[in-house]
Parts: structure tokens; C-alpha cells; sequence
């Protein structure tokens, strides 16, 4: 990969990427909202690391943090639409509607105005690859996660029709659902992760799944056979299970 542009790169699985992508050789583009850590982080890869710091739900900084990025390092080969948050909420709390706004403005806004500028330059070139980072949390509603599921599910809905709108096209819509990655996002859950991966070994097998041009990738396979299960079950074993799930604490951002 000759240039890359991720999003979320401040942290865990997104700073793990633009390592990743930075050893083999890749330009790249690190967005987040804290500009120390984008900058320490770009210290640490050396002179192609470019940043720019913002929210990526703010679309008019989005389309010019991609056009500068373009002029700056040319279109990507590959853009990585992985900043998220993840708050627990409840559907009964009044005060959680708040977090379910902020929830979905973040991981499916943001998502989508990450990719939105660069389909048409990559479609001008006839190549190039979108990926989106949703999650197993998006395949059935996680009881005390609603918010986050909601918008993990909607992330892989929009990522699906924007693969199917670009057919043909030459470009490639990459949607990952990891499991649980070791990162600032889980160290909050008290409870077990079952395949818990380091962010190293996540964004290895992220980035595996997206060299593959994979449609839909769950990483790791443990947790693709797990997620098969949980797709197919019925509703009265889902719900007997989900009494007893573990929860994630509510509201704490993350
Ligand atoms: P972290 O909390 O470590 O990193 C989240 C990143 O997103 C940070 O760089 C953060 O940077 C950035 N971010 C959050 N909100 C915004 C915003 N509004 N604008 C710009 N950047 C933002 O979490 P992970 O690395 O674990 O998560 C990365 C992605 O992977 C998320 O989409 C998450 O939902 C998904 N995921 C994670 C799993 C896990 O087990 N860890 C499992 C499944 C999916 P800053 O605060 O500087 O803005």
C-alpha cells in the first residue's frame, strides 16, 4: 500500500493500524481529536505520518481533512473508517438518549463521513478500498449496550449498501467486525473476553481481512464461529442467554 488514511488512529486498534501500514512502507494519514497523541504517535513512525485533528461526525472537517490528505500524499489505496466510541445505555433511562445520539453520530455518522470524500477520487483511479471497522456487537442487540449495538449494526447496514452501490467500480468495501482487542475501549469491562487479542495481533488480522477484500470479516475465527451461533439463534435462546450477559458500565466514555 502506497498511502492510507485512518481514522481513530490516536488509540488502540487504529494507532495499531497506522503502525502496521507504516512498517510496510505506507504513507499515512492519522485523524483523531487529540492532536498530542496523533503527533506522538506520527514522531514515533517519522516523516511520511501526516495528521489532522477533529471529530470525524463533523462532515465539513472530514471532506477537508480527506482533500488535504489527497493533496498531500495523493489518493489513498486504502481508507480505515475505525473511530468509535463505546458507552453502555439503557433503554428505559431518559438521560441515555443523550449517549445514544452521541453513540450514533460517532460510529455511523462518523463512519460515513470518513468515506464519503474519497469514493469519487477512487472511483476516478478505478481502485481502491473502503473499510469500516463495526463489530460482533452488531449482530444481535447486547442487553446494556443498545446504543452501541444500534450503531455497530447500522455501520455494517450503510457499509453493505455502499458496497453493493459500488459494484463494478474497481473499489472494494471491506466491513471487519472484530471481537474483543485489548485496547482503551475494553480495558473498562469487568467482566471475561473470551479470544481476547492485543492490539497488534487485532489489527494483523484486520489488516489480513483487508488485503483479502473481504465483504465481511470477523476477526478472530474464534469469534466468527461464535458470532454464526449468535446469528442463528432463536429468539428464546437469545434472550435466555442475554439475561445473564455481562454489562458494559454506563457512562463511561471510551
Ligand atoms: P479506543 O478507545 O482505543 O480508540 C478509539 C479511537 O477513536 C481513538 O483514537 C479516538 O481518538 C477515536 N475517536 C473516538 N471518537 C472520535 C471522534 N468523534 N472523532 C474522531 N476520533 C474519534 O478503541 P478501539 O481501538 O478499541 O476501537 C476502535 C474501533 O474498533 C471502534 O470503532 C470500536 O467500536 C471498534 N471495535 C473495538 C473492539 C474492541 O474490542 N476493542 C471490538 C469491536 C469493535 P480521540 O479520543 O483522540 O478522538
Amino acid at each position: 500500500m502506497r498511502a492510507v488514511f485512518i481514522t481513530g488512529a490516536s488509540s488502540g486498534i487504529g494507532a495499531a493500524l497506522a503502525r502496521h501500514y507504516a512498517a510496510r512502507g505506507a504513507a499515512v494519514g492519522l485523524v483523531a481529536r487529540r492532536a498530542e497523541a496523533l503527533a506522538a504517535l506520527a514522531a514515533e513512525l517519522g516523516g511520511t505520518a501526516w495528521t489532522d485533528a477533529g471529530d470525524v461526525a463533523d462532515a465539513a472537517f472530514m471532506r477537508r481533512a480527506a482533500s488535504a490528505f489527497m493533496q498531500a500524499r495523493g489518493v489513498p489505496d486504502l481508507v480505515v473508517a475505525n473511530a468509535g466510541i463505546s458507552i453502555g445505555t439503557l433503554g428505559a433511562a431518559a438521560e441515555d438518549l443523550a449517549v445514544l445520539e452521541r453513540i450514533l453520530r460517532t460510529n455511523v455518522l462518523g463512519l460515513a463521513a470518513t468515506l464519503q470524500p474519497f469514493v469519487e477520487p477512487m472511483r476516478a483511479r478505478g481502485a481502491g478500498t473502503l473499510a469500516g471497522i463495526a463489530s460482533v456487537a452488531g449482530f444481535r442487540g447486547l442487553p446494556g449496550a443498545g446504543g452501541y449495538s444500534a450503531s455497530k449494526s447500522a455501520a455494517i447496514t450503510w457499509l453493505e449498501s455502499l458496497r453493493t452501490e459500488l459494484a463494478g467500480s474497481g473499489l472494494r468495501v471491506v466491513t471487519v467486525c472484530p471481537g474483543y482487542i485489548d485496547t482503551p475501549m475494553t480495558r473498562v469491562n469487568r467482566y471475561r473476553m473470551p479470544f481476547l487479542l492485543s492490539a497488534e495481533a487485532g489489527a494483523l488480522r484486520i489488516a489480513g481481512a483487508i488485503d483479502a477484500g473481504r465483504s465481511l470479516a470477523v476477526v478472530p475465527w474464534q469469534m466468527a464461529l461464535a458470532s454464526l451461533a449468535l446469528r442463528a439463534m432463536p429468539n428464546w435462546l437469545y434472550d435466555r442467554l442475554a439475561a445473564h450477559a455481562p454489562r458494559k458500565p454506563r457512562g463511561l466514555p471510551g
